[in-house]
């Protein structure tokens, strides 16, 4: 199991030192050391953990503006701006993603049309795909696509994206989760109605979609275990990507009938009774056996984020409670040997910022900072000796590199920080 994670060894807590820089350099001056740090090691990440919060967030904002040009060179300019993968998830559109990221923190137009042109490439080999969500299908391009043609000030592009949308048919055969489901085409209208005003994509065309999860969620639930179930290829899941986290996590952010609110409410319970000892989650109804996977995907990260809306949601202590729970679990099991959001470091730092946007509680930001700091300090290194995995898809968003810099960008603005595609 050991194999799977860095044992994190990082303290607890270390107070920021605003006189850092001030002490090496008259250290440098009396021994005439000159030059620059030392990486991945243990003194070195001790000092970017202690360096004052605006200089740090410095740092990390050039490194993920740099990772971003190595990311975009791979995905964009060396394959002759051919879009093979459209997608979020894998594909161009996470490149896009993370451009607009970019924009929003710097404000640079260039990364704004940048982003256009890669969308409208998507848009172009999306055409035919019947997939309709916003990670994994055709709802993220024209969604995307709408927003960023605001920004543009491209009102016809805009209302292009729109209708394209609202062709987008959701039909009997897709299933209810979030990665090619339901749920992720659920999701992408509270993307566009959180843009554009409340009923930009009416409640009446959303309404029904929402009535059909919660039926085929009764169908397979039960009274003594959790009202809700799903399944997805066979398997009952409970994490974020495809089970119980990403569906319960769409349908709190909608318009809901008392009954159908316990049933949400009492599925997280249900998943909150039956997590590990450990504190970790199951991946699905068959797997209870198996404490091993601390992923957004699978485990304990995705979870505590549909926890921590919950908590939002509904105001109720008893998520607060388990969202904090989960969250040691990511803390001491979280350190992955892998750099992406969907089943990596960055991916399991951004429970750490959604729990301090939601308490304020400064040690939340501080392991989140942690988190991101050990990725600047060490993930080039580790990869390049093949101790952490660059992901299938290197340069991507959810598995590769460009989740660790969107990670790195979010941290300048950690209020504003949201897991791309799942949070608000
Ligand atoms: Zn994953």
């Amino acid at each position: 199991m050991a194999d799977r994670f860095f044992q994190n060894v990082m303290p607890d807590f270390v107070p920021e030192n605003p006189n850092v820089i001030e002490e090496e350099e008259e250290e440098e001056a009396r021994h005439g050391r000159i030059g620059g740090h030392p990486q991945g090691t243990e003194e070195s990440l001790l000092r970017l953990l202690s360096l004052p919060y605006s200089t740090l967030s410095q740092q990390l904002q050039r490194a993920g503006l740099d990772l971003k040009e190595t990311i975009l060179v791979n995905t964009w300019k060396s394959t002759g701006q051919q879009v093979e993968d459209f997608t979020l998830y894998a594909g161009a559109l996470g490149t896009a993603f993370l451009l607009f990221k970019c924009f929003q923190v710097t404000h640079n137009k260039n990364d704004l049309s940048l982003c256009l042109e890669i969308i409208k490439a998507c848009d172009s080999s999306s055409i035919h795909s019947r997939d309709v969500t916003f990670i994994c299908g055709r709802a993220g391009v024209c969604a995307l696509g709408a927003v960023v043609a605001k920004y543009m000030g491209d009102d016809q592009l805009l209302q292009y994206y729109l209708a394209q949308f609202k062709e987008l048919k959701v039909s009997k055969d897709h299933p209810d989760e979030l990665l090619y489901g339901r749920a992720g085409y659920l999701w992408s209208c509270l993307y566009l109605n959180k843009h554009f005003g409340k009923e930009t994509i009416p409640s009446t065309s959303t309404d029904a979609i929402v009535r059909e999860i919660i039926k085929n969620g009764r169908k397979l639930g039960t009274r003594e275990g959790s009202p809700l179930m799903f399944e997805w290829y066979g398997e009952k899941y409970w994490g974020a990507a495809h089970g119980l986290a990403g569906i319960a996590h769409v349908l709190m952010q909608f318009e809901l009938t008392p009954d159908e609110l316990e049933d949400v409410k009492g599925t997280l319970r249900y998943m909150i009774r039956n997590r590990f000892p450990s504190g970790n989650y199951p991946a699905s109804e068959d797997d209870k056996g198996r404490d091993v996977l601390v992923h957004w995907c699978h485990g304990a990260p995705g979870i505590a984020l549909t926890l921590i809306k919950a908590a939002e949601v509904f105001g109720d202590k008893e998520f607060l409670k388990a969202a904090m729970d989960a969250a040691e679990v990511v803390w001491n099991r979280g350190l992955l040997k892998r750099v992406g959001i969907c089943h990596g470091i960055s991916g399991n730092a951004y429970v750490f910022l959604s729990l301090y946007r939601l308490t304020g509680i400064v040690e939340y930001l501080y392991r989140a900072k942690a988190f991101a700091c050990f990725l600047l300090d060490r993930a080039p290194m580790l990869m390049a000796r093949g101790e952490m995995h660059g992901g299938d898809n290197v340069f991507s968003l959810f598995e590769g590199m460009a989740g660790m810099a969107h990670l790195f960008l979010d941290m300048v603005q950690p209020v504003n920080a949201r897991f791309p595609a799942y949070d608000f």
